[in-house]
């Protein structure tokens, strides 16, 4: 068919529901409300049709591992977000890097996106931009740097996912 589905992962606080709402609806909030999980669909034009963007927000990396694997097996293109201000976040993406490994084998033809978002955060950076390049180069995955807040790469990343997926 003609979907498309993304899927956002990351520990939770690190702005993967606000990335997906600043993309969806132009907003922002500060506040923090725990996500269940939540798809939205977007109908967008890409290879000269339409086709529906579905992006699903997870709960984070502590969603149940039912829910994890099968948002895996049935998501075309991830999204792996931390947070700049947190090495934590970054080192609990690795577990899910790698259940994505193992469901999709072949992981070179997968878009995947490592995301290190709240870069308006200057004064609280634990994760140097490097050090997300670096990661991203070992995982043979995209990176950007974003915010929420500011509004920073957000278009940019699911455009550049969706390049990505053209690639294939
Ligand atoms: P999630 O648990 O990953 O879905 O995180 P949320 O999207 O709920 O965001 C968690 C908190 O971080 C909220 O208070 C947001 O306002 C804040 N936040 C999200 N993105 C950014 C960002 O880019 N910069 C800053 N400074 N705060 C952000
Ligand atoms: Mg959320």
């Amino acid at each position: 068919s003609n979907d498309y589905r993304v899927v956002v992962f990351g520990a939770g606080g690190v702005g993967k529901s606000s990335l997906v709402l600043r993309f969806v609806k132009g907003t922002f909030r500060e506040s923090y409300i725990p996500t269940i999980e939540d798809t939205y669909r977007q109908v967008i034009s890409c290879d000269k049709s339409i086709c529906t963007l579905q992006i699903t927000d997870t709960t984070g990396s502590h969603q149940f591992p039912a829910m994890q694997r099968l948002s895996i097996t049935k998501g075309h293109a991830f999204i792996l977000v931390y947070s700049i201000a947190s090495k934590q976040s970054l080192e609990e993406l690795k577990p899910i890097f790698e259940q994505i490994c193992l469901i999709k084998g072949d992981i070179e033809n997968i878009p995947i996106m490592l995301v290190g978002n709240k870069n308006d955060e200057v004064n609280g950076r634990e994760v140097e931009t490097s050090d997300g390049e670096a990661t991203a180069r070992r995982w043979k995955c995209a990176f950007m740097e974003t915010s929420a807040k500011t509004n920073h790469n957000v278009k940019e990343l699911f455009q550049e996912l969706l390049n990505l997926e053209k690639r294939r």
